[in-house]
């Protein structure tokens, strides 16, 4: 009974081989007619319709052609890419060669930035992002603009990662210096590398930057806002700080040394399905008689938010130390939310990030395979490779984070506290001669421990 089907099968394949040869060596009549009795025969593959709208220079029929493939195989990067490039959300003259990568030394160095002065339409003094009030206000009269409004809602920012990939813009990042001149003053200073907000240190005017560099990164869409103020920062951080066994003597008084700043800083984050597959060695018989038989198969998973740092300064997984973020209270991103906030722009392209996060949707599901694989056997060399990736989005996200640095004999120590939750991390000195000390009395409780029971189990004759 399935003949019938196998037949037809076979059928389909026959056509679409012939009608792609057809239309490779430019036969555009013969090639419609045999790739659409492929389409008769079957009507859910995209390969048809993908060649079809090779054979056509009518950009219209081509985007009709690719939007139907992206309709029976959402999934296929090759329709959506083309679909992408027709419709205008890939710019041809920004396409990268397939596996081509930008090289560092190819970047400017430096390139000049302007400063935009955020300053109150009142009274001209200074504004800035109030956290509290959630709006743009003057820290002399006190007048507020209306608070952003935020359309998009975080779950509806994804793009899909097959438009960005293949452009320069998926493999930029921010690399130069920028000469920045002040709006208010004209005082030059020189700032880091995709610092995207900034006060003058001449004038104190808060100013968003723009750089010919920036436009060539891709925008963030959405910014959770601070909730973690100055004073409520120190407090966390002096706390952190007073805590500890070991700390040295001296120190607490060193506190002072203590200096936190705000700020925002870019980061990806990855929703997809992997189709991950997996091999293993599993154990039949037992004894002298065990063998290790081979085995394999695949898993799909979904995942959503997947976090990756998008600044070096920042690695991954110093920021899952500070997760969890309330990526579901994220508001759309407005320049207006910085003022008086600096940001940092990513200096890690997307496709990087993103390479990094399917490694760690990996490392997570290495674990839960181990048990679920092959359930209840003994089992060996487990071994999993990210198969198939589907359905890949990302977003461009700014988080909010306060970071010190202290000094404590000579030495710096650095600490991070999460502007939305307070959750504090960092690296405190640490007391080798009371280290000690606490290592040698646990010994001797152990010791004495060990003494007691010694004695009594001789009294009871057991020994
Ligand atoms: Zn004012
Ligand atoms: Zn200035």
């Amino acid at each position: 009974m399935n003949s019938f089907y196998d037949n037809r099968e076979r059928q389909f394949e026959e056509y679409l081989r012939d009608g792609i040869t057809a239309a490779k060596s430019g036969q555009r009549r013969l090639a419609q007619s045999l790739l659409e009795r492929a389409i008769y025969l079957k009507n859910n593959d995209a390969r048809p319709y993908i060649w079809l709208s090779a054979t056509t220079d009518d950009p219209q029929e081509q985007i009709e052609y690719l939007e139907k493939a992206v309709a029976v195989d959402p999934s296929n990067v090759a329709a959506r890419r083309g679909l992408a490039l027709l419709t205008g959300k890939i710019e041809r003259q920004k396409l990268m060669p397939e596996g081509a990568g930008l090289e560092r030394g190819s970047l400017p160095q430096e390139v000049e930035a302007s400063g935009e002065a955020l300053s109150c339409p009142k009274c001209g003094g200074r504004m800035t992002f109030n956290i509290q009030r959630e709006r743009l206000s003057c820290e002399y009269c006190g007048y507020a603009e209306s608070a952003p409004d935020s359309k998009i809602q975080p779950g509806e920012a994804e793009q899909t990662l097959d438009f960005y990939v293949p452009t320069t813009r998926g493999h930029r990042w921010a690399a130069a210096q920028q000469l920045f001149k002040c709006e208010r003053c004209g005082a030059l200073s020189l700032l880091p590398p995709g610092q995207k907000a900034v006060e003058c240190s001449y004038c104190g005017a808060n100013q968003l930057v723009h750089s010919p560099e920036q436009e060539e990164l891709i925008e963030p869409q959405l910014i959770a806002l601070m909730q973690i103020d100055e004073q409520q920062a120190n407090q966390i951080a002096r706390r952190w700080l007073s805590k500890g066994l070991f700390s040295p003597d001296g120190f607490f008084r060193s506190n002072s040394t203590l200096r936190l700043h705000p700020a925002y800083y870019s980061c990806w984050t990855f929703d997809g399905v992997v189709e991950a597959r997996w091999t293993c060695e599993v154990a039949e018989g037992s004894g002298n008689s065990k063998r290790w038989l081979p085995t394999s198969g695949v898993e799909a998973r979904f995942f959503n938010d997947v976090l990756v740092s998008g600044v070096s300064a920042l690695p991954t997984r110093e920021l899952d130390r500070l997760a969890p973020f309330y990526l579901e209270e994220m508001k759309e991103f407005k320049p207006e939310y910085l003022a008086g906030w600096p940001a940092v722009l990513y200096d890690c392209s997307l496709s990087d990030a993103s390479l990094v996060g399917r490694e760690k949707v990996l490392y997570k599901l290495r674990p839960e395979l181990y048990s679920l694989v092959e359930m209840g056997r003994e089992k060996r060399n487990l071994n999993i490779s990210g198969g198939n990736w589907s359905g890949l989005t990302f977003k461009h996200i700014l988080l909010p984070l306060w970071t010190g640095v202290y000094q404590f004999q000579g030495k710096e120590y650095r600490l991070m506290i999460n502007g939305q939750t307070g959750k504090i991390m960092g690296s405190k000195p640490k007391d080798a001669f009371k280290q000690l000390m606490a290592l040698f009395s646990l010994l001797a409780i152990i010791l004495l421990i060990f003494l007691t029971v010694w004695m009594f189990a001789g009294d009871s004759g057991l020994f």
